[in-house]
């Protein structure tokens, strides 16, 4: 008769790879791409806990099984772990802590409270807005968990209901369809305002982008609020004005937002009131910015404190060339549109756009537009949207503020 033991772990399919291939993971990169596989012990179902073993056996760690995925593997953990509740529920404090350490939730009310990868949880994102919860569950693992990881969640913070907004297409390369939807809780209100290092914004976590607010800008519209004093504000790709509202805040004469979408610029012309500027202050532009730009730059309108902020222009690598056209185009016309002494504030959202040649784009448009301008600061995405050093692709925000 064999008598399990009390203490005897779960057993979990494994998943052995090709000789040499073990590098990445000892260096903590938590990813495994399908070539770097040599078999599979076991069936794992979609998003079930595998073990990552090397070619001898070595036990490399712990992580979610995603077959249909180029990333086959995605590590919850180095070495050995039981990823369960308990597991979970360590890592979501942890990242909560690191937020309290950084003052961030004690400053901001609403705050991303889990980046994914870099808070150790791949495909995780969650934000907070208020006494609500937005999470995007974008990978097979993260998808498996999302109803623990929600009641974790409201147990450790103090919230009245967990949506999720995972309506987003890279979920399709994991196998998974796009859904939204409460998962626990009270269903959160059609807009909630949110208090962000004194600036006031609404916010439409229902239906706004990702998550309904970029929380990763937020300590570049700090910086603007510091360069605004006296200024008039061109915000270009300006979505519910964040950026003009802390430009306002700041001590901006005017600001001008241009959008595509008109709801958004219909939250804009709301933050402006909730903060208690005069409408006046703000212009609310529904249109195209190549367009506008254009139009402008024949009209020999100029601005004193200029934002592009552009989406993604680059999705995957074959784009990255003509991203790169698309970032010369609006930054040229960006320093022409610029006074003397002007501050540009540009930026690049695409992970696949690195910093130098961001940079070189820009110093190129400067050089077309006849303006030899100078890199005054340097900006990149909010501290709680941390990368994880051994995982150098969780770094994609960056900005130049550039003064003519
Ligand atoms: N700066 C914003 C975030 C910008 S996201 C903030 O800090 O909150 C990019 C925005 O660009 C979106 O709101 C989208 O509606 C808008 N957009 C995309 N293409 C556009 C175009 N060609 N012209 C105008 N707006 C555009």
């Amino acid at each position: 008769m064999t008598i399990k033991s009390a203490t005897s772990r779960p057993s979990y399919p494994q998943v052995v790879l090709q000789r040499g291939r073990d590098k990445n993971i000892r260096a903590r990169h938590p990813w495994v791409f399908s070539g770097a596989i040599a078999s599979v012990k076991g069936e794992p179902a979609l998003g079930e806990t595998v073990e990552v073993r090397s070619e001898h056996g070595d036990l490399l760690g712990m992580g979610a099984w995603s077959p249909q995925s180029q990333i086959q593997v995605r590590l919850w953990a180095v070495g050995r772990a039981t990823i369960d509740r308990a597991f979970f529920a360590e890592k979501i404090q942890a990242a909560l802590q690191q937020r309290q350490s950084l003052g961030i939730s004690a400053r901001n009310t609403a705050y991303r409270v889990l980046n994914a990868e870099s808070d150790s949880l791949p495909g995780v994102v969650v934000d907070k807005f208020g006494d609500w919860l937005i999470m995007q569950a974008l990978t097979a693992g993260a998808e498996h968990w999302k109803h623990v990881i929600a009641e974790l969640l409201m147990e450790q913070l103090a919230c009245k209901g967990v949506y999720e907004r995972s309506d987003v297409e890279i979920r399709k390369k994991e196998g998974l369809s796009t859904t939204t939807g409460l998962l626990l809780g009270e269903m959160p209100p059609a807009f909630i305002d949110i208090l962000e290092e004194g600036r006031h914004y609404r916010v439409d976590v229902l239906n706004g982008h990702k998550t309904g607010f970029y929380l990763d800008q937020r300590d570049n519209r700090t910086a603007v609020e510091h360069y605004a004093q006296g200024r008039t504000v061109l915000n270009c790709f300006s979505y519910t004005g964040g950026f003009s509202i802390a430009a306002l805040k700041g001590g901006a004469i005017k600001a001008i937002n241009i959008d595509a979408s008109q709801p958004a610029l219909d939250l804009a012309a709301q933050a402006a009131q909730l903060n208690g500027f005069n409408p006046e202050q703000m212009d609310n532009i529904q249109g195209d910015v190549f367009q506008l730009l254009r139009q402008y730059r024949d009209e020999g309108r100029q601005f004193d404190l200029i934002i592009l902020d552009p989406p993604k222009f680059a999705e995957n690598k074959s784009q990255i060339e003509k991203a790169a056209r698309g970032y010369k185009d609006i930054n040229l016309l960006g320093f022409r549109l610029l006074k003397p002494n002007g501050l540009l504030f540009t930026f690049s959202c695409s992970g696949l756009m690195d910093s130098n040649l961001f940079q070189k784009i820009v110093a190129d448009a400067a050089v077309d537009a006849g303006c030899d301008a100078q890199i005054i600061r340097k900006l990149d995405q909010a501290s709680d949207h941390p990368t994880r050093l051994a995982f150098p692709e969780g770094y994609y925000l960056k900005g130049l503020i550039c003064q003519k």
